[in-house]
């Protein structure tokens, strides 16, 4: 093996927080948000785990739905953001994906798809208050009527929208983004999917035809403060690599680059391989706890690419090739997210292609 760092993905873990999507969902049906490599857990690995179980997925890009129909599933893929470019729209039917659309410029692709190729079920974005994507409440009843005329396009549209801060339970500014939705959209037919993750647990007032759960898949935090084993959700990851070096460092001296840490006594330093070059954020500060074995230590000085220092007064016993855990059940990644000043979406996006990818049933 060339590196001894290692992802391991819980597939069990997977299974179960879909299950405990579902059941909160219900009769809601919940789409699996796959995009970005699974949250990066993996694309195919995820989708293999979740096959049986998953009613339809989505994902940001055209290339993620080729993806999974290359790798055999069946099921309803939409892509979030939809054709990027009028050719992807043939690419679409072929592979029967269905397409968020959002904006002017794909209603003029679309109207010159072919029906000869199947029609293209789409789902139209409305922006109820996010500014980010979608049209504007005014301009939804106009654009449904259009995009049901076009002969490339299903006449069953679907009505979808995005919430900008559902984790905040008692904030008005979701409720007022579910009145606009909700007013934009009276009296048109077809299926209807407001809610992500956090408002599967907060908004059950949102939750309409379909869900679109990603966080929450992962086992993730999707609510400041709490994390997702906080709601009965499993961590779908573990990081993990071994301790490569034990020094007796003296005191005074200064740890790692800049010398930003100084020991206040003569004391153990580990050293476990892993860095900013695996994934492990940079921005990790001096007393993010990591686990060497099951002791709870804190990580000292800065992280550099390969390496991380850990101040291993409060693990004695430890010694080179134990085993050290970054993230996972036992600890976390919402604790390291808060040390590096970011959110867990972004340290399980971030792990590079150095990083060894297993699979364990747990
Ligand atoms: C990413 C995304 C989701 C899933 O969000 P989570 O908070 O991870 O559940 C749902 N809908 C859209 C449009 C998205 O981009």
């Amino acid at each position: 093996m060339s590196r001894t760092t290692v992802a391991t993905i819980h597939l069990g873990a997977l299974r179960h927080n879909l299950a405990r999507i579902k059941a909160l969902a219900a009769p809601a049906k919940v789409m699996a948000v796959v995009k970005a490599d699974a949250y990066g857990h993996g694309l195919e690995r995820v989708a293999r785990a979740l096959d049986a179980e998953a009613e339809a997925f989505a994902v940001a890009a055209l290339g993620d739905g080729l993806r999974l129909r290359a790798a055999g599933h069946r099921q309803r893929i939409v892509v979030l953001s939809g054709p990027d470019q009028p050719g992807d729209i043939a690419e679409m039917q072929r592979l029967e994906l269905e397409a968020a659309i959002h904006h002017e410029a794909q209603l003029a692709w679309l109207a010159e798809a072919s029906p000869a190729r199947g029609r293209l079920r789409a789902w139209l974005k409305v922006d109820s208050g996010m500014h980010r994507l979608g049209f504007p409440p005014g301009r939804v009843a106009e654009v449904h009527a259009r995009l049901a005329a076009m002969p490339g396009v299903d006449p069953r549209i679907g009505l979808l929208t995005h919430f900008a801060e559902s984790e905040n339970f008692d904030g008005r500014a979701t409720a007022a983004q579910i009145a606009r939705f909700d007013e934009a959209t009276r009296g048109l037919d077809g299926p209807r999917s407001l809610s992500n993750s956090a408002a599967v647990l907060g908004w059950p007032e949102a939750r309409a035809d379909w869900v679109r759960s990603g966080g929450l898949l992962y086992g993730l935090s999707v609510v400041e403060g709490r994390s997702g084993a906080d709601f009965g959700f499993r961590p779908a990851m573990t990081l993990s690599t071994r301790l490569i070096a034990v020094n007796r460092v003296g005191k005074g001296e200064r740890i790692g680059y800049n010398g930003t840490w100084q020991c206040p006594e003569d004391m153990p330093v580990g050293v476990a391989a892993i860095g900013y070059g695996d994934g492990y954020p940079r921005s990790a500060a001096a007393g993010t706890p990591v686990l060497v074995g099951d002791a709870r230590v804190p990580l000292i000085g800065r992280v550099s690419m390969d390496l991380v220092t850990l101040d291993l007064r409060g693990a004695p016993r430890a010694r080179v090739g134990d085993r050290v855990t970054l993230w996972g059940p036992e600890l976390p990644v919402e604790t390291i997210a808060a040390q590096a000043g970011t959110i867990s979406y972004d340290l399980t996006c971030g792990m590079t292609r150095r990083v060894l990818f297993v699979e364990d049933e747990r």
